[in-house]
């Protein structure tokens, strides 16, 4: 049985089924893949179970900054209730301009955030409550095993939200296809298609073939089909996103031109402005402004260039909007 046919179920037959479901789960065997860990294209072989962690410096527990209703996602994401994020500490990334630097730092000094399973669910389901009836995981590409938990629990619950996999695309494949069946929409960032804008953005040389792959992957769980519900929220399907930096006009015309030729020009994109300078790259003089609207008009004009089909431009303005405050309870 598949998830979309237990969501086709009455709420009488998702509980039974739960019920039954609920002694077949082993967490065990998926906690294991934090003993020697390849989650990510890191491959650092850490065991997150000891003090000697890998390059994000994640554990084996649920490091949560904060799970809340978030509305500042594309209108079709967050919905009339707003979609409930959860916001993992650490990265496998380290991107010098990071807006959620407060949470993503992988270092020592970086206050975790244990909690358990159990006040993780909890959370997330007074959240669902209020009539939100989506979940996003944010950066969770270092926490997939725990994202599996999560979803199997509130399965287990009789909960079905839209699972939404908001992620920066640095993800093995191998690892998005444990996600298939699991996560409804994916939620893609595509950074850089130049390696040494990614090795010196954000430490991974790397990056533009491990992004490449791992969006061809999600466009082959989800193909160019956004399908969206009589709410106007999204329900299944892949949104690649691309945030503009200053002064790297260029990277993101070749990622446009990239997407239009090697997967789709039908495929959802969503081009963001918001780009605003953090207090850690105030030395560096192309990322210590933001985006002019030269800039902005290029890479819209390639956009309308390249015949992309569906999605959304963001309007260039109120780019502080969007810098988050993860010491306050609702951050955005
Ligand atoms: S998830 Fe963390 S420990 Fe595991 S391979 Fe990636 S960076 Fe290394």
């Amino acid at each position: 049985m598949t998830i979309n046919d237990v969501k086709q179920m009455t709420t009488n037959d998702k509980l039974y089924y739960a019920k039954y479901n609920r002694s077949k789960y082993n967490y065990n065997d998926i906690l294991d893949e934090l003993k020697n860990c390849t989650v990510c294209p890191r491959n650092c072989y850490a065991n997150r179970f000891t003090s000697n962690l890998g390059y994000c410096k994640s554990d084996a527990s649920f490091n949560i900054a904060s799970i809340f209703a978030h509305h500042g996602e594309e209108p079709v994401i967050s919905g009339e209730k707003g979609i409930c994020n959860i916001f993992f500490t650490h990265c496998n990334l380290q991107c010098t301009y990071c807006q959620n630097y407060q949470i993503s730092r992988n270092n020592e000094n970086l206050s975790q955030h244990n909690l358990e399973l159990s006040e993780v669910i909890d959370k997330i389901v007074s959240i669902l409550n209020t009539g939100c009836n989506s979940v996003g995981f944010v950066s969770p590409s270092h926490f997939v095993p725990q994202v599996k938990i999560i979803i199997n629990e509130l399965h287990k619950l009789g909960r079905y939200p839209t699972i939404v996999y908001n992620t920066n695309s640095y993800d093995k494949v191998d690892t998005l296809k444990q996600l298939e069946g699991l996560v409804d929409v994916y939620l893609a960032d595509f950074k850089y298609i130049n390696s040494d804008i990614a090795e010196k953005y954000s430490d991974a040389y790397n990056y533009p073939e491990i992004a490449s792959m791992a969006i061809k992957e999600m466009y082959r769980q989800k193909g160019s089909s956004l399908i969206i519900n009589e709410k106007k929220q999204a329900e299944s399907g892949l949104i690649i996103r691309h945030l503009i930096l200053p002064c790297n006009i260029e990277n993101s015309i070749d990622i446009l031109k990239y997407i239009a030729e090697e997967i789709s020009t039908t495929v959802y994109t969503s081009l963001m402005s918001q780009y605003y300078p953090t207090i850690n790259v105030r030395n560096d003089s192309a990322l210590n402004r933001t985006l002019n609207a030269g800039e902005y008009k290029r890479v819209v004009d390639a956009m309308h260039e390249f015949s992309f089909h569906n999605g959304w431009v963001q309007e260039l303005k109120s780019q502080s909007y969007y810098l988050p405050d993860f010491g306050n309870e609702k951050p955005f």
